[in-house]
């Protein structure tokens, strides 16, 4: 009976949808019959807000050009009355009165904002995750917003690349996990819940691979490695249900991927079944010209052509494509398809029916209220990664004296990090004063900035473009370094603020040097040179290099950028109210001469065995470093340990559509409750391509208390083994695998089973 219930569900479900498409369908055919040429490419063009608010230009004649039907969306506008008044413009002053899309990059969080994604992604906590991006729709959804750029999926290798923060990181089954999560956290079931809004997965494809980090440059790789590690994380969004995509700035076989018709064609929709719009990234047609691709006409019909429904802000398709419809460069089916796609978006949003649909009243009260900011401080407090913890100097003690120094120590516009457009850096707290105010009647605090954030003025340039400041210090170094030398002198700990700005990662901050800026790594030698204990707060967008850190300070906590509840859920897991679990989603070099470096690479017909002298001279390896992380992927301390029994398998081997489970048992050995993120990997021992000596297939993050035991199970079926060969079928070729489980990518029990 059950079985027949859910089959009539099932059917009923079915029917009802099919009847839904049936009305769009309908809806839409009707509306189309009635556009111009000009009214339909005016649904593919995306604009920034220009003159509808005040003080805001970049797009020009953006009101009149609302009126006469040239603009489908608009991007970057966060006031609700704002969108308001464009909407209203949109619906009632225009011909056929339909809706505008509002985008806007709500990448971490809106007003309320999350730790970066980065830092997320370092919690493995996929019901935290989606709840972030669930909190970001709703606040965004009361200001108007229908329309998020995120998530951000692109596989990034290169800590050089400013971009990584993004991101979640080098996996591409994490980093699919993370995506389906943001997706359903954004785009919820349904709809008709108005506070659910459209999501975009970006940027497809490869952009995270820019050769050599630096940002926008080229790519090129095989099609075995984009399918097996860079497409995941893309495809998992598309499998979830994402409404849209945004196409990438980078070239991909030669072929910008805005105008690359395999990319946005064959694989986005006739082999992963992608029903929705893909939107270009800022401009990305108009670059083609400098990609050398043609003039403005040809690129925009190049990207129309290849399957790019919407142009953000370039208005090569409202500039080009009537004439290139005249000349028969472009078909006007095309431009049917691709208005139809996004007239189906608006429709499924339930714009034509109610176009202000999530900012009617005042939603206000819905924003950065005190519960979602404990949701954003707890989440911070999951992303923070523990690198070294030298005889358990962390957690601090509430009693004696602190030196809290460093230009990050009481900064409040370096929390959140990039992206955090629509956020009040004004209102989030600094490190310091939640010191103060959590732990300021037991501890004596003396604070000071001990040094500027970096000698170079590039960052000035970054940050004034941005509205911020970068409260440059005048004194001299020296100055600055005696008076934190001074507070250190009458402290018993040193607490060191140190890092990078939030302008030094993100878009266009690629650097070569990836290490703590000398000014204040100088400052640091210095605290260290006291004798005294030294914690470090790092924070960072991206994975950085600390060799000299790992050898000399005692206490290195990785807290990024941490969002609008950052100091305190930093003060939190300084002194044990929350134990961290943060695991490395990012191998850390010990250099940037190693990178890319991933944990998931492939041997080479030189690995470092054997001891024969021949193999010891050409082998794979450098001649100053040796191939190892400093950090590897999916590493993270606790203020507990954990200990991990001897694999057991339920089989040894198994047959394909059959499956085994792999159990441990994990115990916490220390004296703190504590959480632990379980991993599990395999390796495929012989493969019809090389196949990677570790790859990602499951993970469990489980609640410990000291002293207790629990069995952690994995199942492993046919599913799980499989890759894309050369032929780019996707299958699991029978033989020995290896298992691995351990809490981290590195230390891990081994086990081996055979798939027949
Ligand atoms: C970025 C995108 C972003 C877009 C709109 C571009 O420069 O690459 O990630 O969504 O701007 O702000």
């Amino acid at each position: 009976l059950p079985l027949l219930l859910a089959c009539s569900l099932f059917f009923q479900a079915a029917a009802a949808q099919k009847q839904t498409d049936l009305q769009m369908k309908t809806f839409v055919d009707g509306l189309i019959q009635k556009m111009t040429l000009e009214e339909k490419i005016g649904q593919l063009n995306l604009l920034t807000s220009g003159e509808v608010v005040t003080g805001s230009a970049v797009s020009t004649g953006v009101e009149a050009k609302i009126k006469s039907g040239q603009v489908g969306a608009l991007l970057n506008m966060t006031k609700v009355a704002d969108i308001r008044k464009a909407q209203q413009i949109a619906v009632e002053q225009s011909r056929l009165h339909i809706p505008l899309l509002f985008g806007l990059d709500v990448v971490h969080g809106y007003k309320t904002t999350f730790p970066i994604p980065l830092a997320l992604s370092c919690s493995w906590d996929l019901e935290m995750i989606e709840r972030s991006a669930r909190v970001a729709a709703i606040e965004a959804s009361a200001d108007g917003i229908n329309w998020t750029f995120s998530p951000m999926v692109d596989i990034a290798r290169d800590a050089r690349w400013g971009r990584i923060a993004e991101g979640s990181g080098e996996d591409p089954y994490l980093g699919s996990r993370i995506a389906e999560a943001m997706v359903r956290g954004y785009q919820g079931t349904t709809f008709a819940d108005k506070t659910n809004i459209l999501a975009c997965v970006k940027h497809f494809a490869l952009y995270g691979a820019a050769e050599a980090g630096r940002d926008y440059n080229t790519t090129d790789m095989s099609r075995v490695r984009m399918y097996n590690e860079y497409f995941p994380p893309y495809k998992a969004a598309v499998d979830a249900g994402v409404a849209t995509v945004m196409t990438s700035f980078n070239e991909v076989d030669g072929i910008p991927a805005t105008a690359n018709k395999w990319l946005m064609t064959d694989v986005l929709r006739k082999q992963w079944g992608f029903k929705g719009f893909v939107v270009t990234d800022y401009t990305a047609i108009n670059e083609m010209t400098a990609h050398g691709m043609g003039d403005l006409q040809t690129v925009s019909a190049l990207a129309l052509n290849a399957g790019t429904d919407m142009d953000m802000v370039g208005e090569g398709f409202t500039g080009t494509l009537a004439k290139s419809v005249k000349e028969g460069k472009v078909t006007i089916n095309a431009i049917n398809t691709a208005c139809r796609r996004i007239l189906e978006a608006k429709y499924k949003l339930g714009l034509f029916a109610d176009p202000y649909r999530n900012c009617k009243g005042d939603r206000s009260a819905e924003i950065f209220t005190p519960e979602k900011r404990m949701e954003a401080r707890k989440a911070a407090t999951e992303s923070f990664v523990l690198l070294k913890n030298q005889q358990q100097l962390l957690p601090l003690k509430k009693q004696g004296s602190i030196a809290l120094v460093g230009p990050l120590a009481n900064s409040r516009a370096n929390m959140t990090g990039t992206w955090s457009v629509s956020a009040d850096l004004t209102q989030h707290p600094s490190l310091l004063e939640a010191l103060q105010q959590q732990v300021g009647s037991q501890v004596k605090i003396n604070y000071a900035k001990g040094a500027n954030l970096t000698a170079d003025s590039i960052l000035e340039i970054n940050s004034t473009m941005f509205g911020r400041s970068l409260n440059r210090d005048g004194r001299s170094a020296e100055a600055l370094r005696r008076e934190a030398l001074d507070a250190a002198a009458k402290s018993d700990i040193i607490v060191a603020a140190l890092g990078e700005s939030s302008e030094m990662s993100g878009e266009s901050a690629s650097r070569t040097d990836i290490g703590i800026p000398d000014t204040q790594k100088e400052l640091l030698a210095a605290l260290v040179a006291t004798g005294k204990p030294v914690v470090l707060v790092l924070f960072a967008g991206r994975p950085m290099t600390l060799t000299w850190e790992n050898e000399h300070v005692p206490a290195i906590l990785d807290v990024w950028f941490g969002g609008c509840e950052a100091g305190p859920a930093i003060v939190d897991v300084l002194f044990g109210d929350v134990n961290p679990s943060g695991k490395l989603t990012t191998s850390f070099p010990q250099n940037v001469g190693q990178l890319p470096l991933y944990y998931s690479q492939k041997n080479t017909g030189r690995p470092l065995a054997g001891n024969d002298k021949w193999f010891t001279k050409f082998r794979s390896n450098y001649l100053d470093a040796s191939n190892d992380p400093l950090y590897p992927f999916g590493y993270g301390l606790s203020y507990t340990t954990f200990s991990y029994s001897d694999i057991r398998l339920s089989a040894n081997q198994f047959k394909r559509g059959g499956q085994i489970t792999a159990t441990v048992t994990v115990t916490n050995t220390g004296k703190y409750d504590g959480y632990e993120v379980v991993q599990l990997y395999t390796r495929d021992m012989v493969g019809s391509i090389t196949r990677p000596v570790k790859e990602l297939k499951g993970f469990q993050r489980i609640a410990l208390k000291a002293g207790e035991s629990k069995q952690v199970t994995f199942t492993i079926t046919e599913n799980d083994l499989k890759f894309y060969n050369s032929e780019l079928k996707y299958a699991a070729e029978p033989g020995e695998f290896r298992l691995f489980i351990g809490g981290n990518s590195r230390d891990v029990k081994e086990s081996s089973f055979t798939l027949l």
